[in-house]
């Protein structure tokens, strides 16, 4: 395994839009572990592969509970709203206000694509959402209500 560098936000690879994965070879493999200790390393609760620069439908999330994989990830249902802060691995030392709804459910493959459903509330919802679209391009500062503010790092969960 070994740590990935971080693509900040200004980095175009952040606006694109990702490709699905059909297959996991030993490679994907590779990514997804990268991935995950990339996360660990870094303090967040989720990390998109755009961020570490690869163009690929994968995430990973994890709010405490272990560590979730989501392959070619689709939100299939929503429900209430959410208003809290919201940060970046790809922008540090930034957080703003974002609304998500609360619960959210999604649909996804495991390493052994095999379909599989993520379900969660509050931080979990909130983190789909972010990672989810950031396989499409998008950076939560879309949505950030009001201003952006410095955070000292590592004080609030990162995305
Ligand atoms: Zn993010």
């Amino acid at each position: 395994m070994a740590i990935r560098k971080i693509r900040i936000m200004g980095d175009g690879v952040l606006t694109k839009k990702c490709k699905e994965v059909k297959e996991v070879t030993p490679r994907i493999r590779q990514l997804i572990d990268d991935m995950i200790e990339t996360m660990y390393e870094e303090m967040g609760v989720g990390l998109a592969a755009p961020q570490v620069g690869v163009l690929k439908r994968i995430v990973v999330i994890d709010v405490g509970e272990g560590p979730i994989i989501m392959i070619n990830p689709e939100i299939i249902e929503t429900s209430g709203e959410q208003c809290g802060s919201e940060g970046c691995l790809s922008l540090p030392g930034k957080m703003g206000q974002v609304t998500r709804p609360n619960y959210v459910k999604a649909k996804a493959y495991n390493e052994e694509m095999e379909e599989i459903i993520v379900e969660g509330e509050e931080l979990l919802a909130r983190a789909i959402c972010h990672e989810c679209e950031h396989l499409d391009g998008i950076m939560f500062v879309e949505h950030v209500e009001g201003e952006l503010y410095d955070v000292a790092p590592a004080e609030e969960e990162e995305l």
